[in-house]
């Protein structure tokens, strides 16, 4: 079969990542083989490539996000899987054993790797072929496209996760977006309007604002203007949010934990700009601020998120579809910020 491998890193995606024919994998038991139809690029996988800011085993088939269909089943795997169902990947592998695996916190379990980034050595989807635990494939309704899976399955279980099962969102609340235009960011916008809630979208430039609008976001903040944050205080009739949903880091984080109403919630998945911020304490204790951080989610949460694109009130938005021989583009333009959706390739199309 032919995969996208490195063997050595580099910072240059198109010096190292070539690809390769190697042999098709055998699923081992408890497990099943994918034939990949679409795979798409999550930031994990440049890290990979760069080979910080973890090491991760050498060499690398990358790619956590992938859609396809079962072609051969292990010894072991129960009934709800055969061969020809039409599947998606939940890319989070946990020992399903463990006192947090088994109290329902999978992404709390101190096993826990994310496929395709930590896994390997060439055990990714960037590849024609994979193999996944059984309990790490979610089936998909026959009205969700390949590519449409492989591009929300990451993002949309993390907004999940964020936006349901850490910040507990509620109908009519008022949440605060941070980089909409981003694939974190389309998919929280979504999530929280099909909570009816009042959302402020945040986005780096006029073009991303205008298209946050369009996927149903309720006002648009260019978070690059350095007053950003008293313009959704302003939106809010100074009132500020109940729910902050968090990604970039260092450069709005002080500012954004004083816009929490009392008793409002903050959860943060990451820090493109930097980790080491610095907040006002007395915003925590006076306030009764929430904190949270969150990291993927569950395979309850990413079977949820694949019912409602069903359903057709999640959208995936896609911004570029590759065909396989060309994937490497897909490293080189997820560095370039002005995307809006994601990358997807197509293993079986070169
Ligand atoms: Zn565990």
């Amino acid at each position: 079969m032919k995969a996208a491998v490195y063997r050595e890193h580099s910072k240059d995606p198109r010096q190292v990542v070539k690809i390769e024919d190697i042999d098709t994998p055998k699923p081992k038991a408890n497990e099943v083989l994918i034939k990949v139809e679409a795979a798409s690029y999550n930031y994990n996988d440049l890290w990979g490539i760069w080979g910080e800011p973890i090491k991760i085993p050498m060499p690398h088939i990358s790619g956590s996000d992938i859609a396809g269909t079962v072609v051969e089943v292990g010894e072991n795997v129960t009934t709800n899987i055969k061969v020809g169902d039409r599947v998606a990947s939940h890319p989070n592998l946990t020992c399903r054993v463990c006192y947090e695996c088994t109290s329902g916190r999978e992404y709390d379990c101190i096993s826990r790797k994310v496929w395709g980034f930590q896994t390997g050595p060439l055990w990714g989807g960037f590849a024609q072929y994979t193999h996944l635990p059984e309990v790490n494939v979610v089936k998909l309704p026959d009205n969700v496209s390949f590519t449409d899976a492989a591009a929300i399955c990451m993002v949309g279980m993390t907004a999940w996760h964020m936006l349901v099962t850490r910040a507990k969102i509620r109908p009519g609340q008022t949440v605060l977006i941070m980089g909409g235009g981003s694939g974190m960011g389309i998919a929280g916008i979504q999530i929280a309007k099909l909570f009816n809630c009042d959302v402020i979208a945040t986005a780096g430039n006029k073009d991303k604002m205008d298209k946050c609008l369009e996927l149903g976001a309720d006002h648009a903040v260019n978070h690059r203007e350095a007053d950003w944050y008293k313009k959704v205080r302003d939106i809010t009739n100074r009132q500020g949010v109940d729910i902050i949903y968090e990604h970039i880091g260092k450069t709005v984080f002080p500012q954004e934990v004083g816009l929490l109403k009392m008793g409002g919630t903050l959860v943060s998945t990451g820090a493109t700009t930097g980790y080491d911020s610095a907040i006002d304490l007395r915003y925590l204790f006076f306030r009764g601020t929430n904190l949270l951080g969150a990291t993927q989610g569950t395979k309850a949460g990413l079977e949820e998120v694949i019912r409602w694109v069903s359903k057709g009130r999640i959208k995936p938005v896609i911004d570029t579809i590759l065909p396989f021989g060309n994937m490497v583009e897909g490293h080189v333009k997820m560095a370039d910020s002005q995307l809006f959706g994601k990358i997807v390739t197509t293993p079986q199309r070169l």
